[in-house]
């Protein structure tokens, strides 16, 4: 069975509408093409404030939130499950006997609580700092202590370039095509020295692995099911993890995916006469409680501005929208959804903010929307 996936979200407590944009897409996507989506979420290697909450709690009030928005993938994949742990050895087996990993003997810098962890050699700062620099020394801002210099053997990974994979919106395609030739241009040190609670064995040696590898092998356990990806959604912001995740991916199934992204969607908190409005009332539940499922989709079909990296949504266009509800319901409730499957191509082309702001003015002065239109709003909507 071939399927639609996002990369797997790390769920949150109470997420801003945005923070759904790719579960949003990937809905949509699966029920215009036919297929089957699979949504794989990502618990390992939370940070501190997030692990005091109960995983199982939280997956639960996540699952229940998407139900909400209409957003009900045919299965969750958890990377924490044992669905996917008993298969990590095997995958890391695959990918030495293919020869896209080695082992080496590198200096490694490192704090006492185990949180930094980095190639002395490295000259990419990791993204979300978690070190200061004080007196000139390198210290770690959770546990304080200096980093120190270690000599230690890990495992690298270093993937080859996947020339057929087709990424979409075509705009994106010459971006994702020169992150591809970075990403695949060096080794990504994929083990770790303190016990992340997952290792494996290559030639008698025991290596902790990397959470942010572990997520991103999820499709080899999908494979041991014959699930196997097809499309992959992802935010351009995601776009380095989307493309070594659809590499991958690629490697495991020998199907090549296609890569869809849509832009990150940033929230313009413009007030206006109307509104004054405050960040609170963003979250993805507040929303719903107060204008539902319908209205809630199609503000966030409104963010899809195929192309761009990153897109500004202006609250105000809420506010519009509220206006006009009640007639974009009534035209609403004849509509079928289109029987034939779609390609994505076309998707794109029919969903997005054009045609949804089009879609909206038409119904506020209560004129026509086109019958082709009108065939994909059940799945724009979540009907
Ligand atoms: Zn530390």
């Amino acid at each position: 069975m071939e399927v639609v996936v996002t990369l797997p979200i790390a769920p949150k407590i109470q997420p801003e509408i945005t923070f759904l944009e790719s579960s949003f897409v990937a809905d949509v996507i699966s029920r215009l093409t036919k297929k089957q989506f699979i949504l794989p979420l990502n618990f390992l290697g939370r940070s501190h404030s997030e692990k005091v909450v109960d995983p199982d709690l939280l997956f639960c009030n996540y699952k229940n939130l998407l139900n909400r928005f209409g957003i009900n993938p045919s299965r969750y994949w958890r990377d924490s499950s044992s669905e996917h742990l008993l298969y990590v050895q095997e995958a890391v087996d695959l990918l030495n006997h293919l020869g896209f990993i080695k082992i080496s003997r590198e200096k490694i810098l490192k704090c006492d609580c185990g949180t930094v962890e980095i190639l002395a050699s490295t000259k990419l700062l990791p993204k979300g700092k978690v070190y200061n620099f004080l007196n000139g020394e390198k210290k770690c801002i959770l546990c304080n202590s200096v980093l120190k210099l270690v000599d230690t053997e890990s495992i690298f990974l270093r993937l080859p370039f996947l020339k057929q994979l087709k990424i979409l919106p075509q705009k994106l395609d010459k971006r994702a095509q020169l992150e591809m030739k970075n990403s695949c241009s060096y080794s990504w040190r994929i083990s770790r020295i303190r016990n992340t609670g997952v290792s494996v064995e290559i030639g008698n040696k025991q290596f902790y692995l990397d959470p942010d590898f572990l997520w991103m092998i999820i499709s080899f356990s999908m494979l041991q099911k014959r699930i196997k990806v097809n499309t992959v959604i992802s935010s351009s912001r995601s776009l380095r993890k989307a493309i070594l995740f659809c590499i991958l991916s690629n490697i495991f199934s020998k199907i090549t995916p296609t890569l869809l992204l849509h832009p990150y969607v940033k929230l313009n908190y413009s007030k206006d006469n109307f509104w004054d409005w405050e960040t609170s009332q963003f979250k993805a539940t507040s929303l719903f409680n107060r204008y539902g499922r319908y209205l809630c989709r199609i503000f966030q079909g409104l963010g899809l501005n195929w192309g761009k990296l990153e897109f500004s949504l202006e609250t105000s266009r809420l506010f519009w929208l509220s206006r006009s509800i009640n007639n974009l319901l009534d035209l609403n409730k004849s509509d079928r959804l289109f029987k034939k499957p779609l390609e994505i191509e076309d998707i794109i082309n029919k969903v997005n903010t054009n045609t949804i702001s089009e879609f909206i003015t038409l119904s506020r002065r209560r004129e026509k929307v086109s019958t082709e239109f009108r065939s994909i709003i059940p799945a724009i909507i979540g009907k």
